[in-house]
């Protein structure tokens, strides 16, 4: 955690559930999510298919929404994508830039992620830049560098007035049951600490569970986590925001 940066916890549903289930698990999240004064935010992000639906349910609990990706122009010729203020306008505060599912699977680079999350600012969205090193880079001792020249290069001029989110989350770790140690989670959130606009939220994201999470919330310069799995199922979502 920082002192005066309030924590945020955050559920990446990826490409998973029916319109039913995600209003089953919306509803079960807004139902019973922590509002104190002491309390963290949440937020979840679902499919797109989903905003709406879930928009809907979450309206008034406290817990706000989502989107995993945008496209860096606001409208055009552009067959399968969604805009920033297409995002805007059906109740997302937030939007995913640079998951490394996207960055591998989507080929996206630095400079697209850097594109989406001005877009993103241009359209009132908050942009969350996930950055992270695959095992090779790791086991080459080129996390730091790596995350460095991700962080520096996807970070948009207007960043540091939008209240942005970094998560760093190691492409190894998401979804594999497997964490970086508690030092080297330490070690890249106090670079992208040194590197990110006062007041920027850091997130962790890789296998966080109910059960790991108390530690790794408690780690210096770790400001939250963002969920994949693990926030599918509603108990275990709020598990891992009451350890916040
Ligand atoms: P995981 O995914 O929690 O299932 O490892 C995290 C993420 O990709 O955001």
């Amino acid at each position: 955690m920082t002192p005066g940066i309030r924590p945020l916890i955050a559920g990446n549903w990826k490409m998973n559930g029916t319109i039913r289930e995600a209003i089953a698990l919306a509803e079960s999240i807004g139902a019973n999510a922590p509002r104190g004064e002491a309390d963290p935010d949440l937020v979840v992000f679902p499919p797109f298919p989903h905003l709406h639906a879930v928009g809907s349910t979450l309206m008034g609990h406290g817990v706000a929404m989502g989107a995993q990706d945008c496209h860096a122009e606001p409208k055009g010729a552009h067959t399968g994508d969604v805009s920033a203020p297409m995002l805007r306008d059906i109740g997302c505060a937030y939007v995913l830039v640079g998951h490394s599912e996207r960055r591998l699977n989507h080929h996206e680079s630095d400079a697209d992620v850097r594109d989406k999350a001005a877009a993103a600012i241009m359209a009132g969205v908050v942009p969350v830049i996930c950055v992270g090193e695959t095992m090779a880079q790791k086991a080459a001792g080129q996390s730091e560098s790596v995350i460095q020249r991700q962080l520096q290069n996807s970070m948009p001029d207007r960043f540091s007035t939008a209240r942005g989110v970094v998560a760093y989350e190691p492409d190894w770790a998401i979804g594999t049951g497997r964490t970086p140690s508690e030092e080297d989670i330490t070690t890249i959130h106090a670079l992208l600490r040194r590197l990110a606009p006062a007041g920027t939220r850091l997130l962790y994201g890789g296998s966080v569970k109910a059960g790991n999470a108390p530690v790794i919330l408690a780690l210096p310069n770790v400001d939250g986590v963002l969920v994949g799995g693990a926030s599918l199922a509603a108990a275990e979502f709020l598990a891992i925001a009451a350890a916040a």
